[in-house]
């Protein structure tokens, strides 16, 4: 409620000039008021005094009582109803001294017909009194000039009717006293004006102190509530409305300039006009248009108390009430940010205080503006590593570019302000929209295709490979507004680079108003359109992989097909040709030609070991198509590897080498399938005696490995195979375990099995391990290399589990 009172004051109040100085007509308005309250009194005292005067004249000439006394009575009598009627109703100031000459006048006509009907001069005195009574009752000269001059002429009258020369002392006295009436006339004007100014003076004073005040508070206020906004919008609408209500201002609006400096944009402003002119995006140009323009430049404050009279002020039609316009820079240090905007609907309205006052706070709402846009700047930072994050992630998790796309959009959107955005290819001279958001819903913007022509935004974006800003679409010709959109106003166009540094497409955003995109906001677009560019290439990447992989797995399958088919188709045959030689070599025709022996010899050796190898490749189709069964016993490593190595003995001769086996006594017996296990370590020695060079050594040994080791809950044993042989390179210790793979020279390949770099088909390993992993075990190498001539050797390890408890849960 005090706001409001002290809001309707302001404009008799706020001007400095009126401020001490009090208009005459204020003066006679306020003198009035001293004569209307003085009315009753006199009138009360009056009344009184002819209730008494009735009284007294009964002690006249009875002739003359008769007249008189009625009078008095009735004198008396108005004068009480007159006084009824000032207490009932508020007469307006303006006629209190018109009542006082009516009172002073009725007064006069009982003097003077007292005088008249007595003869009596010595009653002159009654006129003396009415005389100064008047000029103590009335505070205006000519009213007092006028009872003055009333007297006398009455006065003049009734001696003119009988003439006496007593009356001429009467009549100096009666002048004695109008100069009296005058005197005291004058002296109490002269006291009452001086009273009345400085009342006048003292309430306008108190009136300037509490407009101060409020200004002072606004001040508070403000600062203290834009401080804790962060919101930058937010900050900006409430500093106006604030200052437009406590000060009762026509309009307060602020201006941000623009990222490049050029322009200053409407951010906020009071009622629909404010919001309208910030909807719009209106702007004026730096230095050159408005008053707020002149500010943006000189970036000083700029008072225009009529602003008709100033060149600089440009009229919007929306605020037409201006009379005077304050403007105010908004700086941070020497950071300038904007403008605060004061208009005010009478001439003269802007003294220097409120000069003072609002620059004071257009200093705070700098500082608050500065810090919401630190905050924003730091808040737009961690939202920009959250989205990041966010996207990369999607990146590395999903191979569905629509999805990673359309998140891109939505986490830009949450960045930078857009109406539409999309992402386009360009294919074949169009461009195709892969990803969209914000289109009108009767529109599938997947659908949408746009032809690329000449000097397009496209091309210009192609041809210079950098982002393309249109602050105002409107002054576009080429653009091509696509039908059932609402009007693009501000745009920008980012440019989707490959590898090869092509531009394969853009992201495109579009606002339907024209505020045009800051630097930030582009930076922040360019750096989603380099995930989007991601997206694509991962997205080709992926469908050329999985085509690749295809093509591969297809491979594979004939080839494990062939091996099936063909080690099954030549077991068949093989087996007749084996037992043919063998027939022919146990012939006697034959055992006595020595040169039939050894061509029946060859082809029985030959028949051997075309039986070896298609034995492995049964073992190893039988592995690839997961047909191996296991037989499972529980198998003592010791036993076992005794047999597998007499097996060869003979070879071991031939070559040169001695195999040691460890002690073996200790090792506990373990559940496996022997006849694999027995291929497992016949591989392993035969690589061994193959790959050691003559007079080398091979070493078996074997240890138990405790439970939770290798990932062997009850525990298993360890054997290694070493050999002092060639090495194998690092870059191998993976590759030689898989099928077809090895290093053997092709030329040896009939070769016998154990001589040294003897060729086989490159199965061995493969087998080892896909029986050591049907036996949930492991198997790998240890080497530090290849060389044939220092003889690095190699160890194979292998570790089987000890029991196979787990193996039917598992397959
Ligand atoms: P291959 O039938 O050729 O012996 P393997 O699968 O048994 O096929 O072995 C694959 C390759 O691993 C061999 O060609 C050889 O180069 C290498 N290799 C295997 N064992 C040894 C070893 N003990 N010392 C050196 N190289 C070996």
């Amino acid at each position: 409620m005090r706001d409001v009172e002290e809001k309707a004051s302001f404009p008799a109040f706020d001007r400095e000039a009126q401020l001490f100085e009090m208009s005459t007509a204020q003066l006679r308005v306020a003198l009035d008021h001293v004569v209307l309250d003085g009315l009753r009194p006199v009138a009360v005292g009056l009344g009184i005094l002819y209730l008494v005067m009735a009284y007294t004249h009964t002690y006249l000439d009875p002739a003359v009582a008769r007249i008189l006394v009625p009078v008095a009575l009735l004198t008396a009598l108005i004068l009480g109803g007159l006084r009824f009627f000032l207490v009932r109703w508020d007469i307006p100031p303006r006629y209190a001294h018109l009542v006082g000459m009516a009172i002073a006048g009725l007064s006069l006509l009982n003097g003077l017909l007292l005088l008249a009907l007595t003869r009596e001069p010595l009653f002159t005195t009654y006129l003396m009194l009415v005389l100064m009574g008047g000029g103590f009752l009335l505070l205006s000269t000519p009213w007092v000039l006028v009872l003055i001059g009333m007297t006398f002429l009455g006065w003049g009258y009734v001696v003119g009717l009988a003439p006496d020369n007593s009356w001429k002392q009467y009549g100096l006295a009666l002048f004695l006293a109008a100069v009296l009436s005058v005197v005291i006339h004058s002296v109490r004007l002269r006291t009452y004006r001086k009273l009345t100014r400085l009342h006048f003076n003292d309430q306008a004073r108190r009136n300037e102190l509490q407009h101060r005040t409020l200004q002072l508070e606004t001040l508070i206020t403000v600062n203290n509530s834009i401080n804790t906004i962060l919101d930058i919008d937010q900050l900006l609408h409430d500093v106006v409305t604030e200052i437009h209500q406590r000060f009762a201002y026509y309009y307060v609006g602020i201006f941000l300039v623009e990222s490049g400096g050029d322009y200053v944009v409407a951010r906020a402003g009071t009622g629909s006009v404010g919001r309208q002119l910030a909807e719009a995006g209106f702007r004026l140009r730096v230095g050159r248009e408005g008053l707020i323009g002149w500010v943006a430049q000189h970036q000083q404050p700029l008072r225009v108390n009529n602003v008709a009279l100033d060149s600089r002020y440009v009229k919007v039609e929306a605020l037409s009430k201006t009379q005077a316009e304050l403007v105010l820079p908004l700086k941070v240090n020497s950071n300038f940010l904007g403008v605060l905007d004061v208009h005010a609907e009478r001439v003269d309205a802007f003294t220097e205080k409120d000069v003072q006052v609002l620059s004071a706070l257009a200093e705070q709402i700098a500082a608050a503006l500065h810090n919401a846009f630190l905050y924003q700047v730091e808040h737009s930072r961690r939202l920009l590593s959250e989205r990041l994050y966010e996207v990369s992630r999607a990146l590395s998790q999903t191979l569905d570019l629509h999805r990673v796309l359309n998140l891109i959009l939505d986490s830009l959107a949450q960045l930078v302000s857009f109406d539409r955005g999309a992402v386009l290819l360009a294919r074949d001279g169009i461009l195709e929209m892969v990803a969209a958001r914000g289109f009108p819903s009767g529109i599938n913007p997947l659908q949408i295709q746009v032809s690329i022509k000449e000097d397009d935004v496209f091309q210009q974006i192609y041809q210079t490979q950098v982002p393309l800003m249109i602050p105002e679409i409107l002054e576009r010709k080429d653009w091509q507004q696509l039908d059932g959109l609402p009007q693009t106003r501000a745009w920008v166009g980012v440019p989707l680079i490959n590898v090869e540094d092509k531009v394969i497409g853009m992201l495109s955003l579009a606002r339907e108003v024209p505020v045009p995109y800051t630097e930030n906001e582009v930076e922040l677009a360019m750096t989603f359109a380099g995930q989007a560019a991601v997206a694509l290439r991962n997205a080709s990447l992926y469908s050329e992989l999985a085509l690749a992989y295809k093509q591969l797995e297809r491979l594979d399958r004939t080839k494990s097909d062939f091996i099936t088919v063909a080690s099954h188709e030549l077991r068949t045959p093989l087996s007749l040709i084996k037992g043919f030689s063998q027939l022919l070599r146990e012939d006697l025709t034959v055992e006595v030609i020595p040169e039939y022996c050894q061509i029946v010899n060859g082809i029985c050796n030959g028949v051997e070991r075309l039986q070896e190898i298609v034995d492995r490749m049964v073992d190893i189709a039988e592995i690839d198509s997961r047909a191996l069964r296991l037989h499972l016993i529980n198998v003592s490593l010791k036993s076992l590897l005794s047999v597998i190595v007499d097996t060869f003995q003979a070879a071991l001769r031939e070559r040169h080498l001695t195999l040691t086996v460890a002690s073996l006594e200790t090792l506990p017996s373990i559940e496996a399938d022997p006849e694999a296990l027995q291929k497992v370590f016949s591989h392993l020695i035969v690589n061994a005696i193959k790959y050691t060079p003559d007079g080398g050594k091979i070493v078996i040994s074997a240890r138990q490995v405790a439970p939770g080791v290798y990932g062997m809950d009850d525990g298993g044993v360890e054997i290694v195979v070493r050999d002092t042989g060639i090495g194998i390179d690092p870059d191998y210790h993976n590759t030689i375990f898989l099928k077809f793979y090895q290093t053997g020279q092709i030329a040896l390949h009939s070769s016998g099995a154990t001589k040294f770099k003897g060729g086989g088909p490159g199965l061995g390993l493969a087998i080892v391990r896909g029986i050591v992993e049907a036996h949930r075990g492991q198997v790998w190498v240890e080497s530090p290399g290849h060389d044939e001539v220092t003889c690095p050797g190699s160890a194979f390890h292998v570790v089987l589990p000890l029991s196979q408890k787990y193996m039917n849960e598992l397959v």
